[in-house]
């Protein structure tokens, strides 16, 4: 084990600045080198002939150098061309480098080398730019097939690509297997150590099919086996609380203001039924923005507080805890029933005042943030907890809330729209509810995708909605893996719109290296409508409701996944005006075509949220943090969908044979599940 924790600074041809550039891309260790898998490969196995070679192709060339590098000044000074003519059977070819002075001595002669590059035809002349090159029996370059990495933080791919092999030398022979004996000859998986091999760098396409499979079923299986017994878990032998059936959730439905739509009368059901019997509840309830959730919850908890029991209600932030508070009072404030907030920004005073009224049972239902999980935070008769969540393996957290009461029943929120087939694995150790239908007269909010060049007239746009007393969301992406330098452009372009474009508006600035205090208080002072214009990363609190805000703007737009630029949307729209949401973009391609129009075309999150996979794949679906999925590395859910049904059947068997793992033929299995989810699973 210990060689793989070893710092990724030790490692040959990593000195303490690479190490640096590493780390950005979240390598710390030998073993985080050896598992960042390539995100693509190219084939660069045959040699062409250079007669034949077409304008514009990739392609590897054996070649003798016909004469000596020749350098070459051109007028801008910075610049300084290095040319060298090659030949072999067939035809010349003039290769060219930019600044690379080093190349001066390197080819000799009449040897022959393998170069790879794009090809220029020009004239009668052929080309090839700042090809990579190797000798002719070597191949590290221009060999095989090989890996290209999905970001390299200013390393080159091919220094990236001489430390993984470093790297992967460093562990020949030593690497554990993982997976036991039984399941890999099942399922015809290869070794580990060939795995790992093989998936940076295959000798053949066949290589990696075999590498990948392998590499997916292990990232599969350990979140399988996760799940699966989170799910054992929750269920204790224990009995739960059986809500009284005396207790009418029509008596709240019927003064609300509103019909509630069937959707919500059909998870209504699905609750009131699983809150009435004996065992204890564990339910997700999943459901668009704005689709009526939080009134949902109001009524479940209605029916918990007039049974005699007291509701937990744990929301991410202060502000959507604040939020929730309004709801719950406005409607069960009639009922006599008693809301209260605890957040960690009350005083001591009022705070111990809280929690003694909570105690004693005087309070009926508490509204909070993760300040409910504290120890000194006691119930006298905890019955109903419902949790707002944008983690989906905040499953820690749900399990210190719920040791507060007596096997309470557990509703889970979340407005992350998966399509069913997903969902259904995904939470599999939940039962699952989900709110397909909008209330009705809800305004489309129209949206639009715009490039760059139509910024001057987005901008008078704005400033016209302004003018007219609403208020604007501007939202930049702030890609990760360049976080630093993104942030000073994101300042930057903050700036330019305080100082020089809405120069005559109150312009705020939100970003996610924030305290926590301070993103609140600027939040709150544009819910108060003391701010016009509010620019964010992606901080923006999910949920957050400013009705008087009609537009959302989303800088780079194409940098966003769908599901993401959907909730975004959703910040909009939550007032009496018209919204609009104006999607900036850059770039032709024919996918971001794709998913712009997706956009402008439906307001629907679960189409949405296909599209999303489809068009993205899960990888990066997943990756968000918006979603809170455990990061899949390899794995890809829309295309191994296959795999992931094998898996979720070998899961269940293994599990249902050894519920906690403790067989010793499981023993690595244990780990494995150990070794990803530590932090979230008690196991
Ligand atoms: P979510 O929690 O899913 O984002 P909410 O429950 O906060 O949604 O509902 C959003 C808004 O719509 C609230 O103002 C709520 O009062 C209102 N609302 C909820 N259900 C309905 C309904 N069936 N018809 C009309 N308005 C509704
Ligand atoms: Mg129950």
């Amino acid at each position: 084990m210990g060689e793989l924790e070893k710092e990724i600074q030790y490692i040959k041809g990593v000195g303490p600045n690479r190490a640096k550039l590493l780390q950005k891309l979240g390598i710390h260790t030998l073993k985080d080198l050896i598992t960042y898998y390539p995100r693509d490969y190219e084939d660069r196995n045959k040699p062409s002939e250079i007669a034949y070679l077409q304008d514009g192709q990739e392609a590897l060339i054996e070649a003798i150098p016909v004469s000596k590098v020749s350098e070459i000044r051109t007028k801008n000074k910075r610049v300084v061309l290095y040319k060298l003519m090659v030949r072999d059977s067939t035809g010349t070819c003039i290769l060219t480098w930019y600044n690379q002075s080093y190349l001066k001595n390197r080819f000799k002669v009449g040897e022959i080398y393998k170069f790879f590059g794009k090809v220029k035809r020009v004239g009668g002349h052929i080309e090839m730019m700042s090809p990579v090159y190797d000798l002719e029996k070597t191949n590290k370059n221009t060999g095989k097939i090989i890996p290209i990495y999905p970001s390299t933080y200013q390393l080159s791919q091919n220094t990236i690509r001489q430390i993984m092999e470093n790297g992967l030398n460093l562990v020949k022979s030593k690497l554990q297997e993982t997976m036991p004996e039984f399941i890999k000859q099942r399922y015809q998986l290869i070794n580990y150590e060939e795995a790992i091999t093989r998936i940076h760098f295959p000798n053949d396409f066949n290589e990696f099919k075999q590498a990948r499979r392998r590499l997916v079923f292990e990232e599969l299986l350990s979140m399988q086996l996760a799940l699966l017994t989170l799910k054992n878990q929750y269920m204790t032998e224990e009995e739960g609380i059986s809500f009284s059936k005396e207790v009418k959730m029509s008596d709240v439905i019927n003064q609300l203001p509103f019909h509630l739509t069937k959707a919500q009368e059909k998870v209504l059901e699905e609750i009131d039924r699983d809150m009435e019997d004996r065992k204890t509840m564990n339910r997700l309830l999943q459901g668009d923005v704005g689709s009526g959730k939080t009134a949902v919850s109001i009524i479940a908890s209605y029916k918990a507080v007039k049974s005699g029991y007291q509701v937990a209600i744990m929301a991410p932030t202060a502000i959507l805890a604040t939020q929730h508070l309004e709801s719950f009072k406005q409607l069960l404030d009639p009922f006599h029933i008693r809301c209260e907030l605890l957040v960690s920004s009350i005083t001591k005073k009022k705070k111990e005042e809280i929690l003694e009224r909570l105690e004693n049972g005087e309070i009926d239902i508490i509204i909070g943030t993760h300040a409910l999980l504290e120890e000194n935070v006691r119930f006298k008769k905890l019955g109903f907890i419902v949790t707002d969540e944008q983690h989906r393996f905040g499953v820690k957290q749900r399990g210190t809330i719920v040791a507060k009461g007596e096997n309470p029943d557990v509703l889970v929120m979340t407005a992350t729209p998966i399509p069913r087939t997903l969902a259904l694995i995904l939470y599999g150790d939940l039962d699952i509810s989900i709110i397909d239908e909008l209330p009705p007269n809800r305004k489309k909010i129209d949206t639009y995708a715009v490039r760059k060049e139509m910024e001057a007239r987005v901008n008078q746009f704005i400033k016209k909605q302004i003018d007219e007393g609403r208020q604007a969301y501007i939202v930049c992406p702030l890609v990760e893996e360049n976080e630093e330098m993104n942030l000073k452009s994101v300042t930057e372009l903050a700036e330019k719109y305080k100082k020089e474009v809405f120069k005559e508006y109150r312009v705020e600035y939100l970003h996610g290296k924030m305290k926590n205090k301070e993103k609140d208080e600027i939040m709150m002072k544009f819910k108060e409508g003391e701010i016009d214009i509010l620019i964010a990363t992606t901080v923006i609190e999910v949920g957050v409701n400013v009705p008087n805000a009609s537009i959302m703007v989303v800088e780079n737009a194409e940098r966003f996944g769908l599901a993401q630029l959907h909730q975004l949307r959703g910040r909009v729209g939550r007032g009496e005006y018209q919204s609009f949401c104006i999607l900036k973009y850059e770039g032709k391609s024919e996918t971001i075509q794709k998913r712009m129009k997706v956009m402008t075309d439906t307001n629907d999150g679960f189409i949405i949220s296909e599209k999303d996979l489809e068009l993205r794949g899960t990888g990066e679906f997943f990756g968000t943090k918006q979603h809170g999925m455990p990061e899949f590395k390899i794995a890809n859910l829309f295309e191994d969908m296959p795999i992931l049904k094998e898996v979720q059947k070998l899961a269940s068997q293994l599990i249902d044979e050894d519920p906690k793992l403790e067989k010793k033929e499981n023993k690595l299995l244990k780990e494995m599940v150990k070794e990803k989810f530590h932090d979230r699973l008690e196991i």
